[in-house]
């Protein structure tokens, strides 16, 4: 029974630091994204932050918004509104309004999300690890409120070679009207 039992807490003791050690490398890994963005967070320059009980959430998204910008879901592909909108406009969190993201920079990725090279503003937009399902994946996250958007990655096209993949649920489109530049 001892050896069993000593036999087991040894593996368990490999299994955590294997874990321990991968989750270390990844986090070696971060992309500049990060880097990025705590340097600003540290400055304490960005937007204001917006706080809001689940509760209240829930009252001013629809639940398909809600699973997205406060579940961190992902909208199946081809399926949003916004992925082949080819309109001149902005696109803003759809939680609560600050300007994420402009047509100009938008691009057809190809893979049924609305895909951007490129944000407003570095600083309305917050980036965190994302270890689902063991990819390391980098989420975007809204500056202001918090809300999931989507993810980064790093197989955009020039200048950036960056692609802002979001969710067109957790977007909201205002068009631009003539002369409004
Ligand atoms: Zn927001």
């Amino acid at each position: 029974m001892w050896r069993i039992s000593q036999t087991f807490f040894v593996l368990i003791t490999i299994f955590v630091a294997s874990v321990w050690m991968y989750y270390g490398e990844l986090s070696r890994k971060r992309s500049f994204l990060l880097d990025q963005e705590i340097s600003l967070s540290e400055k304490g320059i960005g937007p204001k932050k917006l706080y809001l009980t689940n509760e209240e959430w829930k009252k001013r998204l629809t639940p398909e918004q809600y699973h997205i910008l406060r579940e961190k879901g992902t909208e199946p592909a081809y399926t949003g509104k916004l992925w082949d909108l080819k309109e001149k406009g902005t696109y803003l969190c759809a939680a609560c309004d600050l300007s994420l993201f402009s047509s100009d920079t938008k691009y057809d990725s190809k893979t049924g999300w609305p895909s951007f090279w490129k944000p407003i503003e570095p600083l309305n937009i917050k980036y965190e690890d994302d270890f689902l399902m063991f990819a390391n994946r980098t989420e975007v996250l809204c500056a202001r409120c918090d809300s999931h958007l989507g993810h980064v990655f790093e197989d955009g096209p020039p200048p950036t070679g960056l692609r802002y993949c979001m969710n067109s649920l957790a977007l909201k489109f205002e068009k631009e009207f003539e002369g409004s530049k």
